[in-house]
């Protein structure tokens, strides 16, 4: 138990140290657009780490992860499982929202990622969802996959293992695609029952 909270303390630390140079950061030029920065939040010893793309509208303005409408959609798959925010840990691709959501340029992916990377090294989650093309090409790319469409590809399990990690990632569809879409929303939730059966899985209750 207390080496447990030990690790944890740790964990913090680092995680602090990551957000004060996401606070200063000036790598690309989003910094000069941003309101708030959106590091991340969540369980440092999470069941799941969910990767999103970019802050949105209401993220840039709260500086936090998800709370407008895709993270409305996300609330109710999570609940769909049994699984609560407090036990997820949520960040993103990039950490300051592109002007109008433009999509973000791989100029901007290259300069950000270094500090998602820390972070999957610090949660060291044995779960990974990827929402949408960028978030799922990033990390595919990263552990040598060949990504595709996220159309060929929600849904399926790719277990990785390497010296930093071993993990099951699942790539999804991103929510915010679901928001005005129930035909996406029932994918979706079929694609939140195979995380689920993952994580019995790897909880031993098959
Ligand atoms: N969309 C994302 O990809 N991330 C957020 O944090 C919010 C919306
Ligand atoms: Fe820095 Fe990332 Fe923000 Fe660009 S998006 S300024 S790299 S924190």
């Amino acid at each position: 138990m207390l080496y447990m909270s030990k690790i944890n303390v740790i964990k913090e630390e680092e995680m602090k140290s990551i957000e004060k140079g996401v606070r200063n950061c000036r790598k690309c030029s989003l910094w000069e657009t941003r309101t708030n920065p959106v590091v991340g939040e969540g369980s440092l010893d999470p069941k799941v780490m969910f990767i999103g793309e970019a802050p949105g509208y209401n993220e840039d303005k709260e500086g936090r992860p998800f709370v407008g409408k895709a993270g409305k959609v996300l609330d109710e798959l999570l609940e769909s499982i049994g699984l609560k925010r407090e036990e997820i840990y949520i960040t993103n691709v990039l950490k300051c929202r592109p002007p109008n959501n433009r999509d973000p340029k791989s100029e901007e992916i290259k300069a950000c990622t270094p500090y998602l990377d820390r972070q999957i090294s610090i949660v060291k989650p044995s779960v990974i969802c990827t929402l949408g093309n960028f978030a799922t090409s990033y990390i595919l790319e990263k552990f040598g996959i060949k990504p595709e469409n996220i159309g060929k590809l929600h849904g399926k399990v790719y277990r990785v293992k390497n010296l930093m990690i071993d993990a099951s990632i699942i790539p999804l569809y991103h929510p915010a695609a679901a928001v005005y879409n129930p035909e996406m929303k029932a994918i979706l939730m079929e694609d939140f029952r195979k995380i689920k059966s993952v994580l019995n899985k790897n909880s031993g209750n098959v």
